[in-house]
């Protein structure tokens, strides 16, 4: 009994049975072939592959319990700060798999496939409308890809006017994708310092301000969950220094119906479908992360752009006649699917929907810091909005680390909050519990966090060590990036290879 039971944990390779069917075929009803007759002997198989034979309960099994082996949103609360972990309606995902999204090929002609041009213009034009900005480009991968397809218009704006700039400034607390976007994208990137309000430091911005930058990349409300509430200023600061300003939004969900990018003077802004318009991500893709621009940057927009006609008769087209535009930045239309998702979120919730999305996401966030405020350390105190950070220093001169603490919350059913990041929080702990959780959920939350506060005073070893409950417990982070490799196979299948 107790062996079979452990047998969940195996591979499924090891729970296969010559023989075993996981499938049921119709009788055949045509004359038979042998695969011989249809397939040139060149390409056959010499011999069988090694597959699973499997039951059909069993496969069914085996991948459900491997699902409930990582945590997942669908699972828990998942408030990993930054990444606006929302619960995921399932609607979207019977919207996208309908077949008149699922089944069409982007070779197709405009005119056969005038539905999903219409909903693609339809999102673009309500995304233009919540930022505030002049127009929008569906085409980039995910935010990072946004990024890069922001910088390169803003790269060819520079270009345009005769003026090569060479630097592009990114706060101290930016999320990495940051500065490597600016890297890529040929600049010298240049930090600029953060002040004790957890802002934007004026003062460093300002000596930092010179006649080769070519570009401010900020996070508003920035990493800290602060609104950068001097925007106004630093805008007009760069504009007058001919310099332009690029609005990482994937913190969008702390701003929907509330304020607007365009108003605050930023000329790009990407959007992270995947975050704040509820699609699932976190396993590395597919994302969305679509542009918007100010006038200044709309001639440089990716290509084709998609348009609408309204004479004689209303019809969507794909147009590429724009001299300046910085070229396509995806295959065919970009990550559709997502877009089919996030467009169902939008009209499942409607402007003032959009507008209690982000208020809750504050409220619960500001109501989550109220729990915990007074038993860890916090080291901006401003007003935050949709997440906040917390340090461990605290917990960290009792001799136990963020990553430790962040280790025992998966013994109680949470995922970790975001940790080490941002960089200027000592210990960080940066958590965003967004809308969709309810007060019970985050009550429970607060306490866990509590509950381990008072385990490092009481019984640190039980912190030091944890997780205790996980199918795997610490696992060296870095190994599988530093040694890669994709054809691993269980040594029992090796064996029978070999
Ligand atoms: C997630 C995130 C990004 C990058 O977005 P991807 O879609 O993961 O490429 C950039 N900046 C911030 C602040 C983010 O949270």
């Amino acid at each position: 009994m107790l062996n079979q039971r452990k047998s969940q944990s195996t591979l499924i390779f090891e729970k296969s049975h010559p023989g075993r069917k996981g499938y049921t075929l119709p009788t055949c009803d045509v004359p038979k072939q042998t695969i011989s007759e249809c397939i040139p002997s060149a390409m056959l198989r010499k011999e069988a592959p090694h597959l699973p034979e499997i039951s059909e309960n069993e496969v069914l099994r085996h991948f459900i319990h491997l699902s409930t082996l990582n945590h997942h949103v669908d699972k828990d609360m998942y408030p990993l700060g930054s990444c606006t972990m929302k619960y995921n309606p399932k609607i979207n995902e019977t919207v996208a798999s309908m077949s008149g999204f699922s089944k069409i090929h982007p070779h197709q002609p405009v005119e056969s496939v005038q539905g999903i041009l219409k909903l693609m213009y339809d999102l673009q034009e309500w995304l233009k409308e919540i930022c505030g900005m002049a127009a929008v480009s569906l085409q980039p991968a995910a935010g990072a890809h946004g990024e890069l397809t922001g910088v390169l218009m803003i790269r060819k704006y520079h270009e345009s006017k005769g003026n090569l700039r060479k630097k592009v400034l990114v706060p101290d607390s930016a999320h990495g994708t940051n500065p490597a976007t600016a890297a890529i994208a040929g600049y010298t990137t240049v930090g600029i310092k953060t002040n004790e309000n957890g802002l934007t430091d004026l003062d460093d911005l300002k000596a930092n301000l010179d006649e080769d930058v070519a570009a401010l990349m900020l996070t508003n409300p920035n990493t800290l969950g602060i609104f950068e509430s001097q925007i106004l200023e630093i805008s007009e600061v760069l504009h007058q220094n001919g310099s332009l300003l690029y609005m990482d939004g994937a913190n969008m969900n702390a701003l929907l119906g509330i304020a607007k990018p365009g108003d605050m003077g930023f000329d790009v802004v990407h959007y992270n479908l995947h975050k704040t318009f509820s699609t699932p991500h976190g396993g590395g893709g597919p994302g969305s992360g679509p542009v918007g621009v100010s006038e200044r940057l709309v001639e440089f927009l990716p290509c084709p752009r998609i348009e609408k006609q309204s004479s004689p008769v209303e019809r969507y087209v794909l147009n590429s006649s724009y001299p300046n535009s910085i070229g396509p930045t995806m295959g065919f239309y970009g990550n559709v699917g997502i877009m089919v998702r996030a467009y169902t979120y939008l009209m499942m919730h409607g402007a003032k929907g959009l507008y209690d999305i982000s208020k809750n996401a504050i409220i619960n966030a500001n109501y989550l810091l109220s729990l915990l405020k007074d038993h860890f350390k916090i080291q901006y105190e401003s007003q935050v909005m949709h997440e906040f950070c917390l340090s461990g220093d605290l917990q960290k001169a009792k001799g136990v680390k963020t990553l430790d603490m962040a280790k025992r919350m998966l013994d109680y059913g949470f995922h970790a909050p975001t940790i080490y990041f941002p960089l200027i929080v000592r210990e960080s702990m940066m958590i965003e519990p967004t809308e969709s959780e309810t007060k019970e959920t985050l009550d429970s939350f607060a306490e866990v966090m509590l509950k381990i506060a008072e385990e490092i005073d009481q019984n640190p070893e039980v912190v030091l060590n944890a997780p205790h409950t996980t199918p795997v417990k610490r696992l060296d982070d870095a190994y599988a990036s530093r040694n890669i490799n994709v054809r691993y196979k269980a040594p029992e299948v090796e064996a029978q290879m070999a």
